[in-house]
């Protein structure tokens, strides 16, 4: 079993295994950096094949989240942890109590939040052990409904309105056309506001009843799952999966900008620099993604929903320095994205006493 040699593991403050026999908890709690403050990072309850794949997910992802964090400007380090099991069969209230005690054992330095496999009800039985939980809705803002997703859509509204004016002069999305791949939680929620903007929206989903209410509620043409990457449009929005810019997609993708939800949309970072030789514009998805954990960080905080949407208002003027400094240094806009976010949180990691 690797964890310095793993290939994600990149100079992590702190790696915590924890387990509890009572309750079969097999976790992995990973501090990749603090220096801008604590590490916070969602739970993710993965049925992983083996251990290596499991520390090899924390290591990745909490990397990730110091990156996201420090170019969304929030006092936050990067940190994620994983419970080895199958969150259909294998969640008990106890198991996640055990886990809050493992959480309160890294001091503060990890805060945890929701991910793939956890849900609000976890979170809860966690804080029942642990201050240290970011993202539980204490009721007091009505407009605080626990979702994050209105919130990643508005910063991905914001990324995409700059590099609308990046490449045009301005933002008006008015008559421009915008292909949404995925109208989930993230993707319809972006429709919505697109269509007010005034943009003519072009979508696709697996699900028909979401394509339908888009149709009706936007007025939106709704075209295969398999030709909205391809789409004649100005804009495109990928908001289902990962990978989908890749070496069988990107020479056809018609659109002049990419701007979308969905985390990795490069299946390399070869691909950044083949959309940048086709002029194709790229907001970086972690950075215009972000507006979810500025939510779970407010929430924490005990500020208003004004706050939120103040911040991630923010997260324009971060993509336009990213897209000035690619232009001028003839640099992918990953690229640039990454090492400005390392100017930030500066990349030596403090040692852990
Ligand atoms: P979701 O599961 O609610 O929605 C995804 C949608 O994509 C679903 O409606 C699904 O049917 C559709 N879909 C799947 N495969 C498709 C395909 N081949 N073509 C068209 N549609 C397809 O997820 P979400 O919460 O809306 O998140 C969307 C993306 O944004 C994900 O990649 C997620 O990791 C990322 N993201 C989400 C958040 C958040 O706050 N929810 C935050 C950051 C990043």
């Amino acid at each position: 079993m690797n964890v310095f040699s793993d290939t994600a593991f990149d100079g992590h403050e702190q790696v915590v295994f924890a387990s509890d026999p009572d309750t079969g908890l097999k976790s992995i709690i990973a501090v990749h950096n603090t220096n801008l403050g604590p590490s916070l990072g969602g739970c993710r309850m993965w049925p992983y094949a083996t251990e290596q794949e499991a520390i090899h997910d924390v290591l990745r992802l909490s990397r990730g989240m110091t990156y996201k964090s420090a170019l969304a400007n929030l006092p936050l380090g990067g940190g994620k942890s994983v419970i080895i099991g199958d969150p259909r069969s294998q969640k008990t209230p106890q198991l996640f109590r055990a886990m809050g005690r493992a959480i309160e054992q890294v001091g503060g330095r990890y805060i945890v939040a929701e991910d793939v496999g956890t849900t609000p009800a976890d979170m809860v039985q966690i804080a029942s052990q642990t201050k240290h939980v970011g993202g539980i809705n204490d009721g007091k803002d009505p407009a605080r409904t626990g979702d994050p997703s209105p919130f990643t859509a508005y910063g991905v509204f914001m990324g995409l309105k700059e590099a609308v004016r990046f490449k045009n002069g301005h933002d008006d999305l008015g008559g421009l056309r915008v292909a949404v791949q995925g109208l989930g939680n993230v993707g319809y929620h972006l429709c919505r506001m697109l269509h007010k903007a005034g943009a003519q929206l072009v979508v696709a989903d697996l699900n028909a009843h979401s394509v339908n209410n888009a149709v009706t509620e936007f007025g939106a043409t709704a075209v295969p799952a398999d030709e909205i990457l391809y789409a004649d449009v100005d804009i495109l929005a990928p908001c289902a999966l990962g990978g989908v810019i890749n070496d069988h997609s990107i020479n056809k993708i018609r659109a002049r900008i990419i701007a979308g939800a969905a985390n990795n949309q490069l299946e390399s970072d070869r691909h950044g620099n083949m959309l940048r030789e086709a002029d194709i514009l790229y907001a970086p998805d972690y950075v215009i993604n972000a507006g979810g954990v500025v939510e779970v960080y407010y929430c924490r905080e005990g500020k208003p929903v004004t706050e939120t949407n103040k911040h991630i208002e923010g997260i324009g003027a971060t993509v336009r320095e990213i897209f000035e400094r690619a232009k001028q240094q003839n640099l992918s806009t990953g690229f640039v994205a990454d090492r400005l976010a390392e100017e930030r949180f500066g990349t030596k990691a403090k040692t852990v006493a």
